[in-house]
């Protein structure tokens, strides 16, 4: 069999990077990605880019803790490397804060973030609405630098980038072996999933440089994540909203709130307001299907659905689809070679 090609459909953080493993893991074939919008148009441009992990209910823990990890360990080797400027990611410190003690005082991912313990009363004078806090060391991706830098590296590996809205898997199947599904959202269409949903996202970002520590209520609702140049003030969770406008109370809802975890936001300035949609659902769907049509068929693997926590967890998921990947292009020489025979 020639080098077997591989289409990505999505240019978001869960398509390029799937992409890039793809690459990694088999350099002998040809990889093209396939996206109707590329950064600065992607859902994954609008995301605060934090990596703390929302739970998927319908995946086993173990996974996303493994998923989590991977995530972790990759970003953790690029911001301590010259690449990190570029790339967009950094270590950054905060707390985050409840107003009722959680029933789970340990996250499963406590252990993958460095330093976790909990707050000191001292600290915890800072939020006197608060009674519990957590306080820890974690990864940000300045989101539109880290999807350019992942452009970049897949151009410098020979992948080839195209600009076009796919209709249907299945009108990939003359031109490529394997097709992967990165398409977020516009799954929904693409395969009909049900299953899938928006949970749209309105987020401030404003220019408040003097804002060094992350600060995130407990609820997951309000959060101050400070990035290399600009500081995501979140946020809302507004389930099957497919409104993309920005809308001006709740704009001045957010300010206020973050405003009232940190006092001095009320200096920012230059705010700018942005809106996505999470997609969204029970688990991320991350498995191999055959397509099939008058006896042709066609490999896909499915990689999308990542919700509230796509660039928490993208590398681990990357690295399963890549893996699955391979799994199709075996399966595939396997029966070309007993064609042979
Ligand atoms: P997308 O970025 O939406 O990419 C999908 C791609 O597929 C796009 O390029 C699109 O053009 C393309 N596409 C779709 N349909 C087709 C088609 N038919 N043909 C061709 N191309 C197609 N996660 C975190 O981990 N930490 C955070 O701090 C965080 N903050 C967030 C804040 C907000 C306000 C929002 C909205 C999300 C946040 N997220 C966060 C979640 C994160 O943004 C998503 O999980 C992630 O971006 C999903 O990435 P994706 O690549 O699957 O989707």
């Amino acid at each position: 069999m020639a080098a077997p090609k591989v289409a990505v459909v999505g240019a978001g953080v869960v398509g390029l990077s799937t992409a890039l493993c793809i690459v990694e893991t088999c350099p002998s074939c040809s990889v093209t990605v396939l996206s109707d919008q590329f950064s600065p148009n992607t859902t994954s441009d609008v995301a605060a880019g934090m990596l703390i992990p929302h739970t998927y209910p319908g995946t086993p823990i173990h996974v996303q803790q493994q998923w989590f990890k991977e995530t972790f360990t990759y970003l953790f080797a690029i911001s301590n490397s010259a690449e990190a400027s570029e790339a967009g990611i950094h270590l950054v410190s905060g707390w985050q804060v409840f107003k009722n003690t959680p029933k789970e005082e340990l996250p499963f991912w406590s252990d993958v973030v460095l330093g976790f313990r909990p707050m000191s009363k001292a600290e915890l004078q800072k939020f006197p609405q608060h009674q519990f806090g957590q306080a820890f060391t974690t990864l940000k991706c300045d989101c539109p630098p880290y999807l350019l830098w992942l452009e970049k590296r897949l151009k410098a590996t020979g992948v080839q980038i195209c600009t076009r809205k796919v209709a249907d898997l299945w009108e990939l199947h003359s031109e490529y072996n394997v097709v992967v599904n990165c398409a977020g959202i516009g799954a929904q269409q693409l395969v009909g999933d049900e299953e899938l949903f928006p949970v749209r996202g309105q987020v401030l970002k404003v220019h408040a440089p003097w804002v060094k520590n992350f600060i995130r209520d407990g609820d997951g609702l309000t959060y101050i994540y400070p990035g290399i140049h600009r500081v995501t003030l979140g946020g809302t969770r507004e389930k099957e909203n497919w409104s993309l406008s920005p809308d001006p109370g709740t704009t001045k809802d957010i300010f206020d709130r973050c405003c009232s975890l940190e006092p001095s936001l009320r200096g920012a300035q230059d705010i700018k307001v942005k809106v996505g949609l999470r997609p969204s659902r029970q688990s991320v769907r991350l498995e191999r299907e055959v397509l099939s049509q008058g006896g042709v068929k066609l490999p896909v693997v499915h990689n999308y659905g990542h919700g509230a926590g796509g660039f928490s967890v993208h590398r681990g998921t990357a690295k399963e689809a890549a893996r699955l990947v391979g799994e199709c292009i075996a399966a595939l020489q396997g029966s070309s070679s007993r064609a042979k025979l």
